[in-house]
């Protein structure tokens, strides 16, 4: 039996758990939801109001030059660069993930234009399906998407394919792709790859440069805890710079943004990537948010997270034996930062459980999905979460009319 005391101990001897002083976080909630949005954070909320007060306030224009506004994709990029193993220079914050992704794609595809097919994930993101599929569409050259069972893969690399678009943490189950051999099968074919980083990034150590990743892409909002849709960041590896095109060109793409050229020259490095203005507020939360990570180092976030996830799991098994469905894979070497739960009542469960204070979220069909954010979460959250599990399912709380209705954003 695990109990409370035991999980209260370990928040004791948790080296990271000065760090949850960082968040705001509302009494008598416990969120198992950053995976989704992440909370606020004082990085976040002292950034904002210097750029509000002493930035815009009073160096109004001015302060696109001397508060360094105009250099902040690249040098938040910078930022998260450590978060996945790539070097300065190859990172960019900009637009939202889902345009990062157009970018890339439509770039990669004109790179091979004597290849045809682009493999995806049948269960990837549907917006990572919608924008690979309209940018095939747009290639200038007839290629095909092809929506595939990923344990698959092998079999469908073949040389009529461009590039591969895959997403490293299933969002549904929170299964954790191989990186490093996928990259390395799918280089061997002679395809690109993308990988879409949006669960991985502040979860899981990433080493994209070992890896040898062509590109990747990942969420602000998430793990990262910049705020409700926040720029996201793209990465091209420096071997791919100058050669990798933007199809979406803008001014600030330009070699020379403020000499209104009528004709495009790209920028050099990852700033071609580049289409508009910067959102300077929303990059200001994002600034503020990276400051948490300086603290700590990846290696003991992933620790901590999987000792979560691990108790989580183990919790779950000894109060609701036989209740729900583990969808998460058990082996560490293959679970993300959430874990994942089948019941066909889910969706209402996951509400009844909001009632009681504990958030995490529902995916269609059935997965009650639950994030474990090591930055901010304590063992005794982790208990507490499972308790109140138990009494909505003891009490059949899920049948109540007031869980039965679905609200939009879920
Ligand atoms: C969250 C998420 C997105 C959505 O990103 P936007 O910034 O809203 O476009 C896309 N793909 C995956 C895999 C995600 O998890």
């Amino acid at each position: 039996m695990i109990t409370r005391e035991d999980c209260g101990r370990r928040d004791e001897t948790d080296e990271l758990a000065a760090l949850r002083e960082w968040f705001t976080l509302p009494d008598g909630v416990v969120y198992l939801d950053g995976n989704s949005l992440g909370p606020v954070s004082r990085g976040v909320r002292r950034r904002v109001d210097e750029v509000l007060d002493g930035e815009w306030a009073t160096g109004l224009v001015r302060s696109w030059n001397s508060a360094g506004w105009m250099t902040m994709p690249t040098r938040l990029g910078d930022q998260v660069a450590p978060l996945i193993g790539a070097r300065p220079g190859e990172v960019l914050v900009a637009d939202s993930l889902t345009i990062l992704l157009a970018k890339l794609i439509g770039g990669a595809l004109a790179l091979r234009p004597e290849r045809h097919v682009v493999l995806t994930d049948a269960r990837n993101f549907h917006s990572d399906l919608y924008i690979a599929r309209a940018m095939a569409a747009r290639a200038g050259h007839p290629v095909e998407v092809r929506a595939i069972d990923r344990s698959a893969l092998a079999d469908e690399l073949g040389p009529e394919v461009a590039l591969v678009v895959l997403t490293h943490v299933d969002f549904r189950t929170g299964e954790m792709l191989d990186l490093v051999g996928i990259t390395a099968a799918v280089h061997a074919c002679g395809a690109l790859l993308l990988w879409d980083l949006a669960h991985s990034a502040g979860a899981v150590p990433l080493d994209v440069t070992a890896a040898n990743v062509d590109f990747a892409a990942g969420c602000g909002y998430k793990y990262l805890n910049a705020g409700p849709g926040s720029p996201a960041f793209l990465y091209v590896r420096r071997s791919w710079q100058g050669v990798l095109e933007n199809p979406l060109p803008g001014w600030l793409g330009h070699a020379r943004p403020f000499g209104f050229e009528s004709t495009y020259e790209t920028a050099p490095g990852v700033r071609a990537f580049l289409t508009s203005s910067p959102p300077v507020l929303a990059l200001a939360a994002m600034e503020g948010a990276l400051e948490v990570f300086r603290h700590v180092t990846l290696e003991q976030l992933r620790a901590k997270s999987l000792a979560l996830t691990d108790l989580f799991i183990g919790l779950v098994e000894e109060r609701l034996a036989g209740e729900f469905e583990i969808v998460t894979p058990r082996e560490h070497d293959r679970r993300a930062s959430q874990v994942s739960l089948r019941h066909p009542e889910s969706d209402a469960i996951v509400r009844a459980l909001i009632e009681r204070g504990v958030i995490g979220d529902f995916r269609d069909p059935d997965i009650s999905r639950f994030g474990f954010a090591p930055l901010y979460l304590r063992y005794v959250d982790v208990f507490d979460a499972v308790e109140q599990m138990v009494a909505v399912i003891e009490g059949e709380e899920y049948r109540d009319a007031r869980v039965v209705v679905r609200d939009p954003v879920t």
